[in-house]
């Protein structure tokens, strides 16, 4: 029997405040160009297989706190995206099992420093970088995935100053929480902590100093952001 994870507890042992967590949160996987219209934004192409990078767990921020935007970077673009929340440790886990491995559903921002990311790019180089400073990764309250039957039925936004920003439905990625799951579980051993962000619809745009992000999710707990420029 794995141990389940509480939900609704605060926060974990680190100086990490992600009110729903109390424990330490495992590795931060990303799935990137998850939704055509994304993708055709940033002028890729559809993918395949999904897209994965990871984000050190560092780079996470809870509701309420300041997404530091640092010198390296003149552009910082937010995504928002539906967030998962593994609670139980598996491998090569079949499509068909992997909902029972999500504990929980939140809302999250990808910031990405858009300009090193085209470098990188460009360059061939890794995207850990661009998508990895700290407080890059704000992540909202859980709620608990027997709460939510089906997250495909899920819808997202974005947004910025009180301006609509980014708006989808999770029926429309391309690979659904399901199947990233068992792709991520191909690859690594998946643990409770683990957190995914499952990629971003489009509308992806520069944030400034000054900004206040607001994530919004149906079934899903606000999540609220202030930019500031370090
Ligand atoms: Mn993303």
């Amino acid at each position: 029997m794995q141990k389940r994870i509480p939900i609704g507890k605060p926060v974990m042992d680190i100086n990490l405040p992600i009110s729903g967590l109390n424990i330490r949160p495992g590795k931060v996987l990303c799935i990137g160009r998850n939704y055509a219209a994304h993708a055709a934004e940033m002028q890729s192409d559809i993918p395949e297989a999904p897209v994965l990078f990871l984000k050190p767990p560092t780079a996470l921020i809870g509701d309420g706190r300041e997404v530091l935007l640092p010198p390296a970077s003149q552009e910082v673009h937010h995504e928002v995206e539906l967030v998962v929340l593994i609670g139980k440790k598996g491998k090569n886990i079949l499509v068909s099992d992997a909902l029972k491995h999500v504990e929980g559903y939140a809302l999250g921002i990808d910031m990405t420093a858009r300009d090193l990311q085209a470098e990188a790019k460009r360059c061939g180089l890794p995207w850990s970088v661009a998508k990895g400073f700290d407080t890059f990764a704000p992540l909202g309250a859980f709620t608990p995935a027997r709460d939510i039957a089906d997250p495909r039925r899920l819808s997202i936004s974005l947004h910025v100053n009180g301006t609509l920003r980014q708006q989808g439905s999770v029926s429309r990625m391309l690979f659904g929480v399901d199947e990233l799951i068992a792709y991520a579980s191909s690859v690594f051993t998946l643990m409770p902590g683990d957190l995914m962000y499952t990629g971003t619809p489009e509308g992806v745009a520069a944030v400034e100093d000054g900004d206040r992000l607001v994530a919004k999710g149906t079934g899903l707990q606000d999540l609220t952001v202030d930019v500031r420029r370090l």
